[in-house]
């Protein structure tokens, strides 16, 4: 499996990225297209720079305040088997996961068999920000969310119960 990962860019520390101070990687591709998106020059597949995830948990390794590391985008679940590795490498070390994606909870588990890091990614993240950004139910007053369609679920619980357990942050 390859060790590299396509990246737009990281921010080394961060509060708005999910609670606590947190390591943010930024995945270079994205297919949603959500009109409106605030990050597009991560849409494209041969943008931002290719890295080893080692160099990534090298950097993280640097920092020992960081609560945990937020994979987003982008599209995490566009390379989810090498960004699983990531992220199991980051919760050996007892950071918490917490990922972004464009696609909901519902589809990940049932289009699973698409792709077989969905799952994998699914497992090492604690907390997923799932479902595509609508600009319509945008707001600024919405804790790590960009608008009120997308939900900030406890991966644990919600494989457990087969079901959406939201998380209250
Ligand atoms: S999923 Fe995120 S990065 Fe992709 S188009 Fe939508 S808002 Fe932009």
């Amino acid at each position: 499996m390859s060790n590299m990962v396509r990246i737009a860019g990281i921010i080394g520390e961060s509060i708005v990225d999910g609670p606590g101070i947190r390591f943010v990687v930024f995945a270079q591709g994205c297919k949603h297209n959500c009109p409106g998106c605030h990050n597009p020059q991560t849409h494209s597949f041969i943008g931002g720079k290719l890295v080893s995830i080692d160099s990534i948990i090298e950097e993280i390794k640097k920092n020992p305040l960081l609560d945990g590391v937020t994979l987003s985008g982008g599209e995490p679940f566009e390379q989810a088997e090498v960004l699983a590795e990531l992220a199991r490498k980051v919760k050996e070390m007892g950071l918490n996961v917490m990922t972004y994606t464009g696609y909901t909870f519902e589809e990940l588990i049932s289009e699973s068999g698409k792709d077989k890091g969905w799952d994998k990614l699914l497992c090492e993240t604690d907390i997923l920000v799932d479902g595509r950004f609508e600009i319509d139910k945008k707001s600024l007053l919405l804790k790590f969310r960009g608008s009120s369609n997308q939900r900030i679920i406890d991966v644990k619980k919600s494989l457990a119960e087969k079901r959406p357990v939201i998380l209250e942050l």
